[in-house]
């Protein structure tokens, strides 16, 4: 009795103040004209029940095809179709019981205009991803430093798991920084509200799929990043998480119903070894474990086997694009999701966005293995159709030993040479998203000792290899730590606070060293900008020879060399151990250096890369 007078009050109250409605509607809004015409509404009201109201929707062209009532009365699923002939508007949801209605807004709005040519976009290999986390790398707005009412009100730069305030606004500042540099595509770790205890810095704990983080700036201010990127040209690409929420989401404290999450008799943690779903001798509990299993006791397991679930995570990806013009998907801990329905999930994306691309975080072991999760020529039952991944396999057994490992018949740069080979597996290697490191790896210059001719021959081969690559914030000016704990990868970008002692926007207070980085980045991923052989063009590679690793990328217009000399001596380089890719050549641009190269042969010192553009 209590709970429906607070709820008529509300009601009444919220209707007058333009507040909080009777029930939360999910999605918030939807689009007349979309391929996704068929919505299944989530409506949520924890004060009142569901369960004894009928629902009415009297609107041109929408009509409730199905009602759902579910275990838990505070839920209740509505589909409905919504026709062509639709008009945009506020669609009135009744909620009728005992002679009195309660009445939901729903907005039907027109779709965003520009779909493939101004959002929607995809990402190819002619982009340059930069990946920053919005909280470390500019605050551009104290004032949303610290919400009130929202769980962590935590602030201090000096601690690495407490928030430090950047936000939309510090990156919007920004953007000529990344654009002078050479990036065409920005990912930032999840911009979805994490209304968690503690640890929300990195965002993957979401607790309500339709609220934009508003420590970041909110809805709005992600809207305006969207737009401040293609207004230059560039492109956003939003960070999706499909297999877990944060333990605090509304539907993990209120299931909508007992199998909306994977429950386990005690806590069970997934075994993060994705072997079991290709292994042809796995045991089918270590499957179950891998994909049930909770990726943490903060971030329960979604059941996507559960077609409400599977609606909820769909219904939401789509939403996003359209709502913030997202040009490119990428896909959180892709292996520990049901993957039947991350073909589904992706199919949606791409069949309501043709050039939309995806790609998925494949952190496992052989190329071999991250082909399973990624369209790939192999005869397995299971086809994935996910366009691209995040290559590890370039990463962990490619350029780190290259750049860390002494040359040997397996070792070092021959590992990069071997692992590039398995790409005979993908249908289209050339989407694959190369890295150096990321948010949960230890930084590139740590990793090599805080080498710059190493750092520098590790930026050069990621912005010439094959494929897209993707550069962590602050490699450019020589950022440093080791992950364990990971927040010494995630400190803050130097520059993004008022006050900080040096800037890599303005280069002040920046040593030679970190100078010299950052100039190298943007000389190779400029000169990548206008060089149709390295966007789009074909790779070839020779076999190693005593730590000299040479490499061409060509295409009918331009051939680029790039030599890269891992080893510890000087090594001489002779254009006529390559006649496939030299023959004929007239004169020779030297990308990386001042002197242009002659004669048929020269030196390249110890761990130096040297780019070369062959004019034929
Ligand atoms: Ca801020």
């Amino acid at each position: 009795m209590k709970k429906q007078l607070v709820a008529f009050v509300c009601s009444v109250l919220c209707c007058t103040a333009g507040l909080a409605q009777y029930a939360e509607v999910y999605p918030s809004n939807w689009w007349v004209g979309m391929k996704w015409n068929k919505v299944q509404l989530m409506l949520y009201n924890d004060y009142d029940e569901f369960n004894q109201e009928t629902v009415r929707i009297t609107y041109p062209g929408v009509k409730i095809e199905k009602v759902h009532k579910v275990e838990n009365g505070s839920y209740i699923f509505v589909d409905v179709s919504i026709a062509a002939t639709a008009k945009p508007g506020n669609v009135s949801i009744e909620l009728i019981s005992g002679g009195k209605a309660h009445v939901v807004s729903w907005p039907l709005k027109s779709r965003t205009p520009g779909k493939g040519t101004t959002f929607a976009q995809g990402i190819n290999s002619s982009d340059f991803i930069y990946l920053l986390m919005p909280d470390r790398f500019s605050n551009g707005d104290p004032s949303n430093d610290r919400i009130e009412g929202m769980k962590d009100q935590t602030l201090d730069r000096d601690s690495i798991y407490h928030r430090h305030g950047g936000d939309f606004a510090g990156i919007i500042n920004h953007l000529d920084y990344l654009k002078d540099l050479g990036v065409t595509a920005l990912w930032m770790t999840p911009v979805i509200e994490n209304d968690m205890p503690e640890r929300t810095e990195h965002g993957y704990a979401f607790t309500n799929h339709y609220k934009i983080e508003p420590r970041f700036g909110g809805a709005k201010m992600y809207k305006m990043l969207g737009q401040e990127l293609h207004k230059r040209g560039m492109k956003l690409v939003q960070d999706a998480v499909y297999n877990h929420v944060g333990v605090h989401h509304f539907t993990v404290t209120d299931p909508p119903m007992k199998d909306w999450l994977h429950q386990w008799p005690s806590f069970t943690q997934t075994t993060y070894k994705d072997q079991p779903l290709y292994d042809p001798y796995a045991a089918e509990v270590d499957k179950r474990k891998m994909l049930d299993g909770w990726f943490t006791r903060h971030m329960p397991d979604l059941n996507q086997d559960n077609p409400f679930v599977a609606n909820y995570l769909i219904q939401h990806a789509l939403w996003c694009v359209e709502e913030f013009g997202v040009d490119g998907w990428r896909i959180d801990t892709y292996p520990y999701n049901d993957l039947d329905f991350m073909n589904r999930c992706n199919k949606a994306l791409m069949d309501e966005y043709p050039k939309m691309t995806m790609f998925g975080e494949t952190w496992v072991h052989g190329v071999a293995a991250q082909a399973y999760f990624t369209r790939n020529k192999t005869n397995t039952a299971f086809k994935s159709n996910l366009p691209s991944v995040t290559d590890f396999q370039t990463n962990l057994y490619g350029i780190i030993p290259a750049l860390t490992e002494k040359f040997g018949w397996t070792e070092g740069v021959n590992k990069l040479y071997s692992t590039l080979a398995g790409d005979y597996l993908y249908e289209n290697p050339m989407n694959n998203v190369n890295f150096l490191d990321n948010h949960d790896k230890s930084r590139i210059y740590s990793v090599v000792n805080e080498d710059l001719d190493k750092q520098k021959m590790g930026i050069g081969w990621l912005l010439t290899t094959r494929g897209i690559p993707q550069m962590y914030y602050g490699t450019e000016v020589l950022m440093k730590g080791h992950t364990n704990p990971d927040g010494w990868v995630r400190l803050d970008f130097p520059g993004g606070w008022k006050g900080d002692s040096k800037s890599a926007f303005t280069k002040d207070g920046l040593d030679d060293r970190e100078i010299e980085a950052q100039e190298w980045t943007k000389k190779i991923a400029n000169y990548r900008k206008s060089s149709s052989a390295i966007k789009t063009g074909k790779l070839m590679q020779y076999v190693p020879d005593d730590g000299l690793y040479v490499y061409f990328r060509y295409d009918g217009k331009q051939t680029v060399m790039c030599i890269m000399n891992t080893s510890d001596k000087a090594k001489t380089v002779e254009f006529s151990k390559y006649p496939e890719m030299t023959k004929g050549i007239k004169s020779v641009k030297n990308i990386t250096g001042e002197q242009p190269t002659e004669g048929d042969s020269f030196l390249v010192e110890p761990k130096q890369m040297m780019i070369l553009e062959l004019v034929k």
